[in-house]
């Protein structure tokens, strides 16, 4: 199985793949890891591959780039190898129970350049999970952009996305968040309440969303305690076992 941690900068995609990681080598798995991240200084785990065995954002930065010119700069050089990793990735999924990808610091880099959607779109049936920190939830159309923004990374990558909330360590209700994420329909009523446009265009983009998406699990992560790895890993084992129903 092929699990890629989709998320922006700080959401704990890094942290996610060390301690998911872990966890699955506990139960017994066999477990790659592939670092995407040009722009990784240092990582908790030992990849498998590694883009920085080819190219790094600190090199290019020396050549006289700025810090995101530099990252792009080195998907541009990556572009022409995209085969060769995902031949790599391949042969990882022919070793292993679980390829873990983990992907840029800005999830940009990895939506918006060839590299990273070339590399999707090529590999056999990868469950995208999309981590956002509960810190970015603090209106109900806050809630309304996380699940939307899952669904357009189904969109752009054309792989199965699961919405995952990360740090829920971090949180003392969590089932305010589980309430507002789990039920559209409780969501979307609340946002009827809402008097801005910003709560309007919200209300209206959530009472089609069931129409837009298959029903799917959010998960609640916490890469501190460990809690809901059980959750993804039967979600994951769904996905590649059932094809596709994460109801
Ligand atoms: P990335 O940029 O998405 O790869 O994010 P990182 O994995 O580097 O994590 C960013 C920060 O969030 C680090 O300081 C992590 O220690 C912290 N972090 C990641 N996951 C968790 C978590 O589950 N709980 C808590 N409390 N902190 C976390
Ligand atoms: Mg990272």
């Amino acid at each position: 199985m092929i699990l890629t941690f989709v998320g922006t900068a700080g959401s704990g995609k890094t942290t996610l793949t060390r301690a998911f990681g872990e966890y699955l080598e506990g139960n017994g798995y066999r477990v790659s890891y592939v670092n995407l991240d040009t722009g990784a200084k240092r990582l908790p785990y030992k990849p498998d591959l590694d883009v920085r065995d080819d190219v790094t954002a600190w090199e290019i930065m020396e050549e006289g780039y700025g810090p995101n010119g530099a990252i792009v700069e080195s998907y541009d050089r990556l572009l022409p190898r995209v085969s060769e990793y995902i031949s790599s990735i391949m042969e990882l999924k022919g070793r292993s129970d679980y390829v873990l990808l983990d992907t840029p610091g800005q999830m940009e880099t990895f939506l918006f350049h060839d590299f990273g959607v070339r590399l999707m779109e090529n590999l056999p049936e990868p469950l995208t999970v999309y981590l956002f920190s509960p810190d970015i939830l603090r209106k109900p159309a806050d809630f309304c952009f996380a699940r939307f923004f899952g669904l357009m990374i189904e969109l752009r990558l054309g792989t199965t996305t699961v919405p995952a909330m990360s740090k829920v360590d971090t949180v003392s209700n969590i089932d305010e968040y589980r309430r507002y994420l789990d039920d559209i329909e409780y969501l979307t009523a609340r946002l009827r309440l809402e008097p801005s446009t910003q709560g309007l265009l919200a209300h209206r983009m959530c009472l089609v969303f069931p129409e837009l998406a298959p029903p799917t699990r959010v998960l609640y992560l916490s890469s501190k305690t460990g809690e809901g790895f059980d959750d993804l890993e039967t979600l994951a084992y769904e996905h590649y076992c059932t094809c596709g129903d994460l109801t």
